[in-house]
Order: C-alpha cells, then structure tokens, then sequence
C-alpha cells in the first residue's frame, strides 16, 4: 500500500473521530431543549393544579354563604311563625321552614363534596410540588453535564480540526481535494461515512456496487480510481 493511502486512512480515522464529536455537539442543544420542554410541563401541571384549587375554593366559600342566606331566611321564618295568629297562615310557615331545613341539608352536602375535593387538589398539590422539585434537581444537572459535555467536546472539535490540517497537507493536492469533496458532502453530516473504502471481492466497500476491471487494476495500483457508482475513492488493502 502505498504511504499516501495509509496516511489518508489515518487521516480518515482521524476525520470519523471527529464527525463523531460534531454530532455530540450538534445533539446537545436538542437535549437541553428536551430537558427544558420537560420542566415546562411540570411546572404548567402545577398551575393547572393550581386552578383547580382555586376553583374548589370558590365553590366552598359560595356553598358557605348559600348555607348562610337560607340559614337567615330560615331564622326569619321562625320568629315570624311566632307571631301567626291563623291556622293556615302558620303551617304555610312551617312548610316554609321545612323547605329551608331541606335546602340546608342539600346545601350541607354539596359543602362537603365541595371540601373533599379542594382536600384532594391540596394533596395533588403537594404531590406534583415534590415531583417538581425533583424534576427541576434532574434537569439542572442535566444541563450542566450537557454544558460541560459541550464545552470538551468543543475544545477536543477544534483540537482535533487544528491537526488535521498539517496531515493533508502532507498529502498530494489532488488526492487531498477528491477526499475533501467526498467529506464534506455526505461526510459532513454522517459520522460513519467513509470516502476512502477498500475494494472488496470485486464490489465497492462502500456501496457495494461491482466496479469495472479496470477500476480495480488502477485501485491495485494506488490510483485511487472513483467508484462509477458512489464516487467514493478505491483503494486494495494488502
Ligand atoms: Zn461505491
């Protein structure tokens, strides 16, 4: 094999090493993002919560004064009915205090519905506060591993960026500028790509297509020949 090959295969290595690192940096901000979307919805489950218990608060207090009102009528029927001279008159009375006790008893009931359920939305409450706080705990940390995560990945990025340079220099040009062209088409984005694959049983090692005779005789011969189909650069191993 000839020492161009070999130094652009470790050029290669090198290059995946380095397309791996870029898509972790690529990724982190999609994590944090998915981290911070996690926190946002258990902060709005809270606040719905939140209504909840308001609303129950409010039916208690107006079930409290409905309790009130009649409570008043009621009394006011009472001292009324004391004062009934007519037969009629005073069972009208009664029925109308009946009427009020019965509505009390409803209105009673309904009291305690109404204050089994803000009890429940309390203790709802208390529960997704707790998951909350704990939610919160993970992804900030989280997002400081990201953080820390990204800033060595960036410094390894442009370390590794820096060295590869004087290695393909060191290369002949125009084998040098076919391997750019491959890398940073599909290269750029797929850290598995290779633009330098062996020829294997006859066939491309990267898309496994047949190549011609000729393609492998110049593949043998260190040309570095193009692959008809995927364009990928041939090389034989030994
Ligand atoms: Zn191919």
């Amino acid at each position: 094999m000839l020492d161009s090959i070999r130094q652009l295969l470790e050029i290669q290595d090198r290059d995946q090493r380095l397309a791996k690192l870029e898509a972790q940096l690529r990724a982190v901000p999609v994590e944090k993002k998915r981290a911070e979307t996690e926190l946002l919805a258990g902060e709005q489950g809270l606040a719905t919560v939140r209504d909840q218990i308001r609303t129950a608060e409010k039916i208690v207090k107006s079930v409290e004064l409905d309790i009130e009102t009649v409570r008043i009528r009621m009394r006011d029927f009472q001292s009324k009915s004391a004062m009934i001279k007519s037969n009629d008159e005073y069972k009208a009375a009664l029925h109308q205090i009946e009427t009020c006790r019965l509505q009390v008893v409803g209105l009673e009931d309904k009291q305690l519905v109404a204050m089994g359920d803000l009890e429940k939305a309390k203790y709802t409450l208390e529960q997704e506060n707790h998951k909350l706080e704990a939610t919160r705990q993970r992804v900030k940390s989280a997002v400081e591993d990201l953080e820390t995560r990204a800033r060595n990945c960036r410094l390894e990025v442009e370390k590794m960026r820096a060295a590869r340079k004087p290695f393909l220099e060191a290369l002949p040009p125009e084998i040098c500028s076919r391997y750019e062209r491959m890398r940073s088409g599909r290269g750029a984005q797929d850290p598995n790509y290779r633009a330098l694959v062996p020829v294997r049983s006859g066939t491309c090692g990267g898309c496994n297509m047949n190549v011609t005779a000729q393609i492998r005789v110049n593949a043998v011969k260190g040309q570095l020949p193009a692959c008809a189909n995927c364009g990928r650069l041939l090389f034989v191993e030994e």
